[in-house]
């Protein structure tokens, strides 16, 4: 089946104009569309449950193939967390800057850059309207800084400082962190599932 329009499953303009420019130019043949049907419930354990709860939704209201993503932060000390939490870290009002103080606060005794490693993960799910599904991962390393630096991206990027650099990720252009992201690294792995569709 040649695929025409691909439905991003995502109520979050930030993340729908991230994963935008990176399928319009891995396949800018296909329209992208923005998905306006109910939410479901993301009640899976794993970011990869999520992402296909949420593309499963979005094949159901619109016919067409559906590409979710669920991502988050996951802080080592904290065995993970928030990880699939990460959008309400601090209530389900779904805070960025009180997700991102809560975080802070919650590390500020540990001083050593290496206490405070992390990862971002991003894992994309596409599911098709005859049924197949696949799921693929993208992980960013780095640190959390100690203070919120920079006003670029969203969510915990004023805190993440990735691998190799001394500005956040929230100091970084918008192409610059669409060349090295989680998101852009799943994205990357998805390549050979879109140019088959
Ligand atoms: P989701 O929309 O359920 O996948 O939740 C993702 C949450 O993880 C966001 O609300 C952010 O808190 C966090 N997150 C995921 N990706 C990023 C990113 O690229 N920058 C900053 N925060 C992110």
């Amino acid at each position: 089946m040649t695929a025409q329009r691909i439905v991003l499953a995502s109520h979050n303009a930030h993340k729908i104009a991230e994963l935008q420019r990176i399928v319009e130019r891995v396949r800018p043949d296909i329209e992208v569309v923005g998905y306006d049907g109910p939410e479901p419930v993301e009640d899976g354990t794993s970011f990869a449950e999520n992402a296909l709860i949420k593309a499963r939704a979005a094949v159901r209201h619109t016919g067409l193939v559906a590409l979710a993503d669920d991502s988050g932060v996951c802080v080592d000390v904290l065995g993970g967390a928030p990880g699939i939490f990460s959008a309400y870290w601090a209530g389900h009002q779904k805070d960025d800057a009180a997700n991102l103080a809560l975080l802070l606060d919650q590390l500020s005794d540990l001083a050593d850059p290496s206490a405070r490693a992390a990862h971002y993960t991003s894992t994309i799910a596409v599911v098709t309207p005859e049924g197949a599904e696949h799921t693929v991962e993208g992980i960013w390393h780095g640190r959390l800084a100690r203070e919120p630096q920079g006003s670029g991206g969203f969510g915990y990027d004023p805190i993440f400082l990735p691998d190799g650099e001394s500005r956040t990720a929230a100091e970084l252009t918008a192409d610059e962190k669409n060349a090295v992201s989680h998101r852009a690294r799943a994205l990357e792995a998805v390549v050979p599932i879109l140019a088959a569709l």
